[in-house]
């Protein structure tokens, strides 16, 4: 990652904010552009789509021992146990290698997942009398990667706790990004399925981590969670499994009926075969569901797990139908070519003390999508008015290339307790239509500490995560009150309504599970006055 070097001083920010792709800033300047709309509604059936999605990996905040199973490619299967947090992480793939991350897996599941929709099949099992293409028809999805986000939460992992709940808990953009869970939890095993939210607000799971462990599968997990990730939205945007139920569609019949011998023997006649794969050893009584290629399955909504999918074109017609109604919302572009999408994180607030260490600002921009050239704008502004810059604007003029993680600290010289407005333009030259992503940084000296409040007041631990407890001593009955506000989304959590605290030493513990990560400010008010203290949420 080299980055141009430029002066650090206040330099001029462009007067167009937004250039189209394709043309030279001085093209650009004649004709302010703006950025692609917002959720098009692409009456063009053949249109390519662009729906937002969003991917969240859920990790123990605890490590934990599992057993794996590899069966693989190998027989007899391998076991192996796996110890740790139990998923990728910002940092590494949670299994000991730093050179693979979550933000990397996002990208590659999205790209295995386009693949597959770019990529049609023609359906294998076909309904007497219904005529069919005889090329399979263009599949129009597509996805594009609006954000990546880390959460460590042990009560994801309880038996009791529903998908609903990490929904409620996680969601990000509500009706304009599909958030997608990835969590490896034992006590919903599946191999990469989910619960799709068919109506608004809409979500999946994904069962990814679980067969990315095994060693032997992990080339295929890639593939396989791409499968499954169009499965699941297939399902949100209105399909349903053809084998056994009634799916609105001719032209995927219902499973071959076979006879079904069950784990616990006997025999159940006349089922509705879900064949994923030819099998002529596979057991019958005396019919048997998968031993000849034409009762095989590969349509995306059964589940076939080696092949490309087929979409027949009820389906295809069924997606542009929810697409161009309820699902609507969620369509970032639909111009035919591959959006580009600015994400990062950052984390803060960042302590600034160059006699004693390097700074590190790290722009975490790994899960861009799309983009080929970028460009940083940094300066410091008001929290009150986040979008004008004060003072010490910066540019890193165009960068060609992805965006990658950069030390903003090697490029601009952050002062102690400022706010920076940092933004990242990102832009696909093939696709017009620039995309922006702005955050806010704060800065503290860490030479000075954060002065004591009037009534001893303490705060444990911080960061802090599925828990935060503050210890205080108030020397008179007066009101007392806390809360959180999340500095990202400003979000206020009330922690104790005003009231009366007694006398001596206190303390009060609060259940942090359901917060997301990130920077918060503790307002803590007493006898009318006003403290405010910088906690981080893991
Ligand atoms: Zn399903």
């Amino acid at each position: 990652m080299i980055l141009l070097m430029e002066s650090l001083s206040a330099q001029t920010p462009p007067s167009n904010f937004v250039w189209t792709c394709g043309t030279t800033e001085e093209e650009a300047s004649e004709s302010a552009q703006t950025a692609t709309p917002e959720s098009p509604i692409c009456t063009d059936p053949n249109a390519v789509k662009y729906i937002r999605v969003a991917f969240h990996f859920i990790r123990a905040e605890h490590f934990f021992v599992r057993s794996v199973y590899d069966d693989c490619l190998v027989n007899p299967p391998v076991y192996r146990t796996y110890i740790g947090y139990g998923n990728f992480t910002a940092n590494s793939d949670g299994n000991g290698d730093l050179t693979y991350n979550g933000y990397q897996r996002a990208e590659d599941i999205v790209a295995k997942a386009n693949e597959e929709l770019a990529q049609n099949q023609k359906q294998w099992r076909e309904t007497p009398g219904i005529s069919y293409p005889a090329t399979a028809p263009a599949n129009p999805l597509r996805y594009v990667l609006t954000g990546v986000y880390f959460h460590a939460n042990d009560i994801a992992f309880d038996p009791d706790f529903s998908t609903a709940a990490i929904h409620t808990a996680y969601d990000v953009g509500g009706n304009e990004v599909l958030d997608v869970y990835c969590i490896n939890n034992e006590y919903e095993p599946w191999n990469g399925q989910g619960l799709g939210g068919a109506s608004t607000n809409k979500y999946v799971f994904l069962n990814d981590y679980f067969i990315y462990l095994r060693p032997n599968c992990r080339e295929w997990s890639t593939q396989f969670s791409g499968s499954s990730l169009n499965h699941e939205i297939g399902h949100s945007l209105s399909l349903r499994h053809t084998w056994d139920v009634d799916d609105l569609c001719n032209d995927t019949p219902k499973g071959y009926i076979y006879d079904q011998i069950p784990p616990t023997g006997g025999c159940i006649q006349n089922q509705y075969a879900n064949c994923w794969k030819y099998d002529p050893g596979v057991p019958g009584c005396p019919k048997k569901p998968c031993d000849e290629w034409h009762k095989v399955s590969n349509n995306i909504m059964d589940y076939n797990q080696y092949y490309y999918h087929a979409y027949t074109e009820c389906q295809l017609a069924r997606i542009h139908n929810s697409l161009t109604g309820q699902g609507n919302t969620y369509i970032h572009s639909c111009n035919g070519c591959a959006p580009s999408n600015a994400f990062f994180d950052i984390r803060g607030p960042v302590k600034v003390c160059p006699e004693q260490s390097p700074t590190y600002v790290w722009l975490e921009g790994q899960a861009c999508h799309n983009e080929n050239r970028y460009l940083i704008e940094i300066c410091t502004v008001d929290d009150s008015a986040p979008d004008d810059c004060l003072s010490g604007y910066w540019n890193s003029g165009w960068q060609t290339g992805t965006v990658g993680r950069i030390n903003l600290a090697t490029l601009y010289n952050f002062l102690p307790n400022r706010t920076y407005r940092i933004s990242l333009k990102v832009d696909n030259t093939e696709c017009p239509g620039s995309h922006e992503y702005v955050r806010l940084l704060y800065t503290e000296d860490c030479d000075v500490p954060v002065p004591p409040c009037c009534i001893g007041l303490s705060v444990a631990p911080n960061p802090f995560n599925a828990e935060l407890t503050i210890y205080w001593e108030a020397p008179e009955e007066a009101l007392l009150s806390f809360s959180l506000v999340h500095l990202f989304t400003n979000q206020i959590t009330p922690l104790r309504s005003p009231a009366p605290t007694p006398v001596g030493p206190q303390q009060q513990t609060w259940s942090t599970s359901a917060l997301p990560s990130g920077n918060y400010v503790l307002h803590t008010w007493y006898a009318g006055q006003h403290y405010s203290q910088n906690l981080v949420k893991l």
